[in-house]
């Protein structure tokens, strides 16, 4: 099959298009025939060797690629509920589906848990081989551009805002970076799900105007504002109930003194830098909650498949490319001037 892989970690020079194997599947597998994969920054850290992303090659070729969409093609003999032939969107967190967490329906939080395109072989690809509890049918009104637009972006949104800070339609939430994949999906969800007032911030006009059609409220310029003024000038000195971090390092300074009186801090991301610092004082005496989320459970992607099929929340794609155009797809990304989804399309 024709594939981009990578015998090494390093620029996009590293990225090859050639002919790979096709996966064979096991018993509970499905291969998945990709008509869609989008990009994460995940695909770029993995590409590099970035931020824990090492992989032992061993002289085998790696295959790129988390989010995928397209057609099963195949299935394994213990296979039920899927069928060669089902659209699908795939999610890419592989847990275990023995530990205690699996068993009690807490995925998310299981230690064995792998993920396609970094540590297994991903969808920048024909074929990709997943479990098939792990594949969602998609409905005919979704695209396979659209579906692999989903599981990444919109998992930890869902987690965050859904299942663990509640946010509520009378609330106010903080996102940072609108144009990115994780911003474009917070806001949708805080928006068209929930019903909340959003508050998000961006570098440029075009990029603003992009982010008030997506649904936000209030845009703040951050090359240009003081994030944390602006925000209490907005919510008139009351801060905000939510704040859904994906960039860290560089946002966190003003968005920890943005929340309000029992305001909720979710991270699942840190994009411009892990390390903060954290003034206890101020968490105690305003009841403040901080915590992490990665992605989110299988159910949580068969959620948002189901809005997304209603035409309620939509990935945002700023550009789609040929597979065999996945280096440029990573200059793109790395260039950050764009709004939404990177995804590469195979016939
Ligand atoms: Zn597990």
């Amino acid at each position: 099959m024709k594939a981009v892989y990578i015998t090494e970690h390093g620029g996009v020079d590293a990225l090859t298009y050639g002919e790979l194997p096709e996966p064979a599947v096991g018993a509970n597998d499905v291969k998945v025939r990709v008509r869609a994969c989008a990009l994460n920054r995940l695909d770029v850290y993995t590409r590099a060797g970035a931020r824990g992303t090492r992989i032992r090659f061993g002289g085998q070729p790696h295959v790129l690629g988390g989010d995928v969409a397209g057609d099963v093609a195949e299935t394994g003999g213990e296979v039920m509920h899927i069928k060669a032939g089902d659209r699908v969107v795939v999610n890419p967190r592989i847990t275990c589906n023995q530990c205690r967490f699996c068993l009690a329906g807490e995925e998310e939080l299981c230690g064995s848990a792998g993920m396609l395109g970094s540590t297994l072989s991903g969808g920048y690809a024909e074929y990709v081989r997943a479990p098939a509890a792990n594949v969602v049918p998609i409905p005919e009104s979704l695209s396979y551009e659209q579906a692999a637009s989903l599981p990444t972006v919109f998992l930890p949104c869902w987690t965050i805002l859904i299942r663990r800070a509640r946010l509520k339609a009378w609330e106010t939430l903080l996102i940072p970076s609108a144009s990115s994949g994780v911003g474009t999906a917070g806001i949708q969800v805080a928006k068209n799900v929930i019903g909340a007032k959003v508050i998000t911030t961006t570098s440029s006009q075009e990029k603003a105007q992009k982010a008030r059609e997506l649904g936000a409220d209030a845009v703040i310029d951050y090359t240009t504002e003081d994030v944390a003024e602006r925000v209490k000038q907005i919510t008139g000195g009351q801060g905000v109930d939510v704040v859904l971090d994906h960039v860290g390092a560089d946002f966190y300074p003003a968005a920890i003194r943005s929340l309000a009186m029992g305001g909720r801090y979710g991270i699942c991301g840190v994009t411009s830098g892990y390390r903060a610092e954290l003034q206890m004082g101020l968490m105690f005496l305003r009841y403040h909650t901080v915590f992490g989320v990665f992605m989110g459970r299988k159910d949580d992607l068969r959620q948002i498949v189901e809005l997304a099929g209603r035409g309620v929340i939509r990935g945002v794609i700023h550009e789609t490319f040929a597979l065999e155009d996945a280096a440029k797809a990573h200059e793109t990304m790395e260039a950050l001037n764009f709004f939404g989804k990177l995804v590469l399309t195979m016939e």
